[in-house]
């Protein structure tokens, strides 16, 4: 079994490692949570000072074009597109996931007019499932979301889909897609494919242009570490730029909001995408987070977050055989940047590890969430979680009472 010195000098190996430095985060916390919320990084909170203090405080309206507040869903796209392996142009950043989600759905039915079926995964986030039906029913023809088995989508592929969409890392179990497998099977059936990337963006190298993906979106407060209601971001491929047309069309998508015209003309591109004013002080910690990406190789990051997990469930199965249903992939081409733990007292064992300063979540009904993030997550933090874990489980702390009523936030 590794030893805790073997993961101290897997530290001093990392050659992510000094990145933890770039982060606020309180080293008596062992941080395992940030596929749900990325921590603050100082670049980020030295970024969203100025913009408050300087750029809104002193420059004013004025600030709309001398901080380049107007560019900033296109400038700020250009350097998301990096984690994704999209080009210039291709990616806007803008809104939320969920209504990213929307307009990429409602553009690609509106490209596919003579179909009726919205393919998506049963065990899809459920957001995600709720927008589909809800963009379904404000079509005039009828389109009907299908939620079916992922892993029988060969069997629903037919020329009646449009559109497939898909989370290309399932939010509880930590298992990846095959993304230009799918993909290419998608296009095959004549449909266009929507992928979700909430769980892959800053977790796993991602290449959209390789894979030949239609329409992309995710968010950047979980591994890309915007902060909490983070702007999502959405791709499109350049191929569909000079036919896509947002059904939620605003000023700010408009080739030129500021003639004030009756029609709507579209902005070239993913521009058209906007809808609104940017959230200006959000994006302004996305800049500050994209700051660190900028000094990132994906394929280390990927390096080591295989190595984490690896570790991890080596030490889980190790330390507490048979203890845990380990949900997520062993193999490393279908695993994402978390392990997901299923237990029957899986929310008490989260709770309690909480008040042991090991932050990981809990999703229905049974799953241990834990997210190893490679920036900032040590070998050593895995081994000292487990330590925690062990103990949890060896003391009955996760059977304690003020564990059966649940948090509104899991
Ligand atoms: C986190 C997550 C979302 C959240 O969407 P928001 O609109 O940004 O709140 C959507 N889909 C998936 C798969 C997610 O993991």
């Amino acid at each position: 079994m590794t030893s805790r010195d073997e993961c101290v000098g897997l530290d001093q190996k990392d050659p992510l490692a000094e990145l933890r430095s770039e982060f606020i985060l309180d080293d008596s916390l062992i941080y395992l949570d940030g596929n749900s919320l990325g921590p603050l990084t100082t670049s980020s909170r030295e970024r969203v000072r100025t913009a408050t203090e300087r750029e809104w405080g002193e420059g004013l309206v004025r600030s709309w074009g001398s901080a380049g507040w107007m560019e900033q869903p296109t400038r700020l796209g250009d350097r998301v597109a990096r984690l994704i392996g999209a080009g210039p142009g291709a990616v806007v950043v803008a809104d939320t996931l969920t209504f990213l989600l929307a307009k990429l759905l409602g553009t690609a039915l509106e490209l596919r007019p003579g179909r009726t079926t919205v393919i998506t995964d049963r065990a899809n986030f459920h957001s995600d499932l709720y927008i589909a039906e809800g963009m379904a029913r404000l079509t005039s023809r009828g389109v009907r979301v299908v939620a079916i088995d992922r892993n029988r989508l060969d069997e629903y592929l037919n020329d009646d889909v449009a559109v497939v969409m898909l989370t290309h890392v399932d939010f509880r179990t930590g298992e990846m897609l095959d993304l230009s497998g799918i993909t290419a099977r998608v296009h095959q059936a004549g449909a266009l494919m929507i992928w979700d990337f909430a769980h892959s963006t800053g977790a796993v190298p991602l290449d959209v242009t390789t894979a030949n993906v239609d329409f992309a979106a995710g968010c950047t407060y979980k591994y890309v570490n915007a902060g909490p209601g983070g702007p999502g971001f959405a791709y499109v491929a350049p191929r569909w730029h000079a036919e896509i047309r947002n059904v939620l069309p605003g000023w700010l998508g408009h080739v030129a909001p500021f003639d004030f015209e009756e029609t709507f003309r579209p902005a070239p591109g993913v521009r058209q995408l906007v809808t609104s004013s940017p959230s200006v002080l959000a994006l302004a910690a996305l800049e500050g987070a994209l700051d660190v990406w900028d000094r990132v190789d994906m394929s280390e990051v990927r390096t080591k977050s295989l190595a984490l997990t690896d570790l991890f469930i080596e030490l889980v199965e190790e330390t507490l055989p048979g203890e845990f249903e380990i949900a997520t992939p062993r193999s490393h081409d279908q695993r994402g940047s978390q392990v997901a733990l299923r237990h029957s007292e899986g929310y008490g064992i989260v709770r309690a590890l909480l008040e042991r300063g090991v932050i990981g979540d809990f999703r229905d009904p049974d799953i241990c969430r834990f997210g190893f993030a490679p920036l900032y997550v040590r070998y050593v933090d895995v081994y000292d979680a487990v330590g925690h874990l062990v103990e949890v489980l060896e003391k009955g702390e996760h059977q304690d009472d003020r564990f059966r009523v649940r948090h509104a936030v899991t």
